[in-house]
C-alpha cells in the first residue's frame, strides 16, 4: 500500500481475533494427510452443522466460502431471462451472479429509516422471479429484517421462487432482533436456502468455508451437480469442525465487538456523520462527499475502508469493526481528514 504501514484493515468485515490454539492444532494435525483428497461430501461437517438446527446432513451444503454457494445455486436455478429480486445497497454478488447467468435483477432500495423494504420487495416480484435474495444483517448497511416482515415475504412466494436468506453476519444479531431462521422458514411453501459462513464471526475468512441449510435435499444435489466435486480443502474442513467444538470463540468475539461497534458509531455521530443502524460487524455512514476521496485519504493514513460505488450511495463508506486499536486509528484518521477539508 504505497509503502504506508497498515494501521487498520477495515475494508472486508474480517474478524480481528487471532485463531485459537485448538483451531491451529486441528489444522496442524491434518497437514501431513494432505496427499489425500478431502471427503468430497464433507459428511462430518455437514452432520455437525445439521445437528445444530435439527436437519439431516442431506439438507446441508458446504462451499468454498458462501460466495461459492451463491454462484452454484444461481447456476442450478437460473436460465437467461429469469429474474432475481434483491435490495439496494447490497452485497454485489447477489446481483452480479444473476447477470452472469443472463438473468436480470431488480434492486429495491431500503426504506428511508433503513428498515427492510418488505412491500417494495413484494411488489418487485414478477412471474419470472426465480430467486429473492438478501442478507440480514444486510451488507453493506447493517439492518436486519424483522421476523414478521420475513413472514410477509414468505406468504407471497410459491414453489417456483427460491428465497435465499444470506446470514453471513447472523451470529452478530442481538435481542430483540434475533430469531431462528431455519425454524421460521420450515413452514414456507417456497423452497429456501439459509447461507452462513465461517469467514465473519468465526474468523476463518482465509480458509474459505461457507455452508447452507436448504429446504429440499434434491436442491442440494442439483447445486452439487453444477460445480466441481471438491470444494473446501482438508485444512479448512478441520478448522471449521474445531471451531464448532469451541463455543467460546463466538462468545469472546461477539460481545466485545458489539461494544466496539457502539464506540465506532458514537465516534462517527459525534463528528456529525449519520450511520445506518447496524446489527453486524460493520457500520455504513454518509461521508457527505465522494466516498472514494474519503477512502483514498484514509488509505494514505494507513486505514483501509470500503467506499461504496453503487448509486445512490456513492458518498457512503462501510467500515468494519476491527480491534480496539483499529477503531481508534480509524476515528483519529477520519478526524484529521475532516479538519483538513
Ligand atoms: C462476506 C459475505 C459472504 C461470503 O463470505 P464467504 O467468505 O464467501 O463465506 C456472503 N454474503 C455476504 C452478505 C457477505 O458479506
Amino acid at each position: 500500500m504505497y509503502g504506508i504501514p497498515c494501521l487498520a484493515k477495515l475494508d472486508s468485515n474480517e474478524n480481528p481475533t487471532p485463531l485459537s490454539e485448538a483451531v491451529l492444532a486441528a489444522m496442524q494435525s491434518v497437514l501431513a494427510s494432505a496427499n489425500r483428497y478431502p471427503d468430497a461430501g464433507a459428511m462430518h461437517l455437514r452432520t455437525l452443522l445439521g445437528q445444530r438446527v435439527g436437519l439431516t446432513a442431506d439438507q446441508v451444503i458446504i462451499g468454498n466460502g458462501s460466495e461459492d454457494l451463491i454462484g452454484a445455486i444461481y447456476r442450478a436455478i437460473l436460465t437467461p431471462g429469469d429474474h432475481v429480486v434483491t435490495v439496494c445497497p447490497s452485497f454485489g454478488l447477489h446481483e452480479f451472479a444473476a447477470l452472469s447467468m443472463g438473468a436480470t435483477a431488480a434492486k429495491v432500495p431500503f426504506n428511508d429509516d433503513w428498515s427492510f423494504p418488505t412491500d417494495g420487495l413484494i411488489n418487485a416480484i414478477t412471474p419470472r422471479t426465480r430467486i429473492v435474495i438478501f442478507s440480514s444483517p444486510s451488507n453493506p448497511a447493517g439492518p436486519v429484517i424483522l421476523k414478521e416482515d420475513l413472514n410477509k415475504i414468505l406468504s407471497v412466494l410459491d414453489e417456483n421462487t427460491l428465497l435465499i436468506f444470506d446470514e453471513a453476519y447472523g451470529e452478530f444479531v442481538a435481542e430483540p432482533y434475533a430469531f431462528d431462521s431455519v425454524a421460521a422458514l420450515a413452514e414456507a411453501i417456497c423452497p429456501w436456502a439459509v447461507l452462513r459462513t465461517f469467514s465473519k464471526a468465526y474468523g476463518l475468512a482465509g480458509l474459505r468455508v461457507g455452508y447452507g441449510y436448504i429446504s429440499h435435499a434434491e436442491l442440494v444435489d442439483a447445486v452439487a451437480k453444477v460445480r466441481n466435486p471438491f470444494t473446501s480443502n482438508l485444512v479448512a474442513l478441520a478448522a471449521a469442525e474445531a471451531t464448532l467444538a469451541e463455543p467460546e470463540i463466538l462468545a469472546s468475539t461477539v460481545a466485545p465487538l458489539t461494544e466496539r461497534r457502539k464506540l465506532l458509531s458514537d465516534g462517527l455521530e459525534a463528528m456529525g456523520f449519520h450511520c445506518a443502524p447496524s446489527q453486524a460487524n460493520f457500520v455504513f455512514f454518509d461521508t457527505g462527499r465522494p466516498a472514494t476521496d474519503v477512502a483514498e485519504a484514509l488509505r494514505k493514513k494507513g486505514v483501509l475502508v470500503k467506499a461504496w460505488l453503487e448509486e445512490p450511495y456513492t458518498q457512503f463508506v462501510r467500515v468494519s469493526v476491527g480491534s480496539a486499536d483499529e477503531v481508534s486509528a480509524f476515528l483519529n484518521a477520519l478526524r484529521q481528514i475532516d479538519n483538513q477539508s
